[in-house]
């Protein structure tokens, strides 16, 4: 078995979420249908809902269900951008965190492309946490013609929490709606939606240990939204498509369980974390962390996440170098055509192209262990040698032209592999 380390990509599904799908799956019935198999179904969702609600500190009105983070993310981004132009015209400058993942950032561009949004990405300090002063300069300018603010509340690759309460309390002060990324933080660390204040925020299932494919935007009940997709109208008129009976109640199972075992568990991985973080710059002092420093607490920095820069070689070939060793990471940003690009992320946080081509994550959730950390250290000084030799150059096909590695590797192509 591979030692996982790619827990922020997708975690593996909780025993409890399995027998949640694997019982609903076997039933059919569609929860919008009026007979008993849709009652049953209805039933279902309703409760998966209201255990959803209970786990994210909302009223279970407030839950849209999605095919996942990349679509709540859609949701929101496009749904109140909209919502909020045809309510008045001037409103087109959307204020957005320079570390969002791709489903927001590319969401905005898109906007700007074609939907007329001017962008304003925010900066943020050297270890990934946004400017409350440059929002706050940004908003002043013009509060006027803001038409939302979207910052995550942890960031998928270097951990780093961000201030969604004072990011919020500006915002409110303009009656500005915020959108927050919550997919990184929701069951890994405390999120209270109510709280928070935020209008809006996308959660999903396969982070936390439910099935990959579904996911919720939490609407605050005043919000309004102008919906993405058409049809049926399922909830709230605002998402249309059957809803997964399933795959919600397994989502709602793993959410209840990470809820229960929040602190535990992000006590635990902390320890863990910082035992990967110790050992790695042990073994390879060259090697950088990136993101925020926080030892033995989840405050400022995902329980489960630690991010290196390697210098002298490309996250990629020592991704794959490890991966051949039987150690599963990620460079934790998209690459297109096998192509690695540096990551936005990293670049932001002023990193150099070449430093920020070094990155590799190595995340952790409840599958994790000592004896992860043990294996991760014993091959990474092989690794780092063998991935420096192939320098930065040619990243993989250089590796596997040099014979270093014997296995072939899926990594040409035309595909983008997306950022996770
Ligand atoms: N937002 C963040 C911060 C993520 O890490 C991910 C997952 O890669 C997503 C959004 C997309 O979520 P999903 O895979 O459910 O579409």
């Amino acid at each position: 078995m591979p030692v996982y380390l790619d827990h922020a990509a997708t975690t593996p599904i909780t025993g409890t979420a399995l027998a949640a799908f694997t019982q609903h799956l076997s039933r059919s019935g569609n929860p919008s249908s009026l007979h008993g198999s849709g009652r049953r179904a209805r039933i279902v969702v309703e409760e998966s809902r209201e255990k959803i609600a209970v786990a994210g500190g909302a009223h279970r009105s407030e839950i849209i269900f999605t095919s996942g983070g990349t679509e709540a993310n859609n949701l929101a981004v496009k749904g109140l951008y909209w919502a909020r132009r045809a309510a008045d015209p001037a409103r087109r400058r959307i204020l957005c965190s320079s570390v969002e993942h791709h489903a927001v950032q590319d969401t905005v561009e898109w906007l700007a492309s074609h939907e007329g949004a001017d962008i304003v990405w925010l900066p943020v300090d050297a270890h990934g946490v946004v400017s409350i002063e440059a929002l706050e300069h940004e908003i002043e300018a013009d509060p006027g013609n803001v038409a939302l603010v979207s910052v995550m509340w942890a960031n998928n690759e270097v951990g780093a929490v961000q201030p969604i309460h004072d990011v919020v309390e500006l915002a409110h002060r303009h009656g500005i709606p915020v959108h927050s990324d919550a997919v990184q933080a929701f069951g890994t660390i405390p999120v209270n939606f109510a709280d928070s204040g935020l209008d809006t925020m996308a959660v999903s299932a396969h982070k936390i240990g439910g099935p990959v494919g579904v996911g919720a935007l939490f609407v605050g009940r005043s919000v309004s939204l102008t919906p993405t997709q058409h049809g049926g109208g399922q909830e709230r008129d605002v998402r249309s498509g059957t809803l997964d009976t399933a795959g919600i109640a397994a989502f709602a199972a793993a959410a209840e369980f990470a809820a229960l075992n929040l602190t535990q568990e992000a006590n635990r991985l902390v320890e863990l974390r910082d035992s990967l973080i110790e050992a790695v710059q042990r073994a390879i002092p060259e090697a950088i962390l990136r993101g925020p420093l926080e030892q033995g607490d989840y405050a400022k920095r995902l329980p489960g996440n630690a991010h290196f820069t390697f210098p002298g070689c490309e996250g990629d070939s020592l991704l794959f170098v490890l991966d051949m060793a039987g150690v599963e990471s990620s460079t934790g940003s998209a690459c297109t055509a096998g192509v690695p690009r540096p990551s936005h992320v990293l670049l932001a946080m002023g990193l150099t192209e070449s430093e920020a081509r070094g990155a590799q994550r190595f995340s952790l959730g409840h599958t994790s262990t000592s004896s992860d950390v043990d294996a991760l250290v014993a091959v990474l000084p092989g690794a780092y040698a063998s991935a420096r030799k192939a320098g930065m150059a040619g990243h993989v096909s250089t590796i596997q032209t040099a014979g270093t590695i014997s296995r072939a590797g899926n990594v040409s192509g035309t595909m983008r592999q997306g950022e996770k």
